[in-house]
């Protein structure tokens, strides 16, 4: 399983050559960033639950970073203020939208930090088999390069 953001530029399956994986291949999830978000948790829940019921496993989670990410490039803040204008939200509303998290890399976080902050929140799910793989992947989108982080 890999967990990765929804960024065009950011897709696995092009930058990782599956066929070479063999007939299973990995189900991956994107969203903005490739946060492992709570979300993220109930679908690695779902997953480890059902196909512990087949003959396959998931024996390991992946979460990539990748470089340029918008995630990175706009702060928590900034998104909501842009958020708010896009869609006009005053008053009760746009309070609502500053109590959400949009799970921004708070800036001076290096792209191997923020993967090891979501292999951690994966590590600590009391929910996930202990002994489900955890590795984490910082992307260059320029350079087409893939870069393991150390593992925890
Ligand atoms: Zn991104």
């Amino acid at each position: 399983m890999i967990v990765s953001c929804m960024d065009p530029r950011a897709n696995p399956a092009e930058f990782w050559n599956f066929s070479e994986a063999g007939p299973v291949l990995p189900a991956i999830i994107r969203n903005a960033g490739g946060r492992v978000t709570e979300d993220v948790l109930r679908s690695i829940r779902v997953l480890s639950g059902i196909m512990s019921y087949g003959r396959n496993t998931v024996g390991a989670v992946a979460v990539m970073h990748h470089a340029d990410c918008g995630l990175r490039n706009f702060s928590n803040d900034k998104v909501k203020e842009l958020l708010k204008e896009r869609v006009g939200l005053e008053g009760e509303k746009a309070r609502e939208v500053d109590e959400l998290e949009f799970g921004s890399f708070h800036g001076d976080h290096s792209l191997e930090e923020s993967v090891k902050e979501d292999m951690e929140k994966i590590k600590a799910d009391p929910f996930l088999p202990k002994d489900l793989e955890v590795v984490g992947y910082t992307y260059d989108v320029f350079t087409g390069k893939t870069t393991e982080v150390a593992a925890l």
